[in-house]
């Protein structure tokens, strides 16, 4: 099936972006390890977080999916097949 390249390249800076939060994270994570705050806090910290990137990943999908139809008869992005202006 052809894919648009638009809504791929919109879901791979998505992705992106995501990881940079998630590298971000790390960062912070490897900081409170440094300090003397104990491992259990820092593991329910660091379980907490994955929890909600991969909630904002499922969220981002969704809403990717939602905004970006792409029409099955013109290829275009933003419309369907059923809405499309460019079928006779
Ligand atoms: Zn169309």
């Amino acid at each position: 099936m052809a894919t648009s390249a638009a809504l791929m390249q919109s879901q791979i800076s998505t992705l992106q972006q995501v990881n940079e939060a998630m590298s971000m994270r790390r960062k912070r994570k490897r900081k409170v390890f440094q300090s003397d705050v104990s491992l259990s806090v820092a593991e329910v910290e660091a379980i907490e977080e994955q929890e909600q990137i991969e909630a904002q990943i499922r969220g981002e999908m969704r809403r990717l999916k939602r905004r970006s139809p792409t029409c099955s008869s013109c290829k275009q992005q933003g419309h369907t097949i059923r809405t499309c202006r460019n079928k006779e």
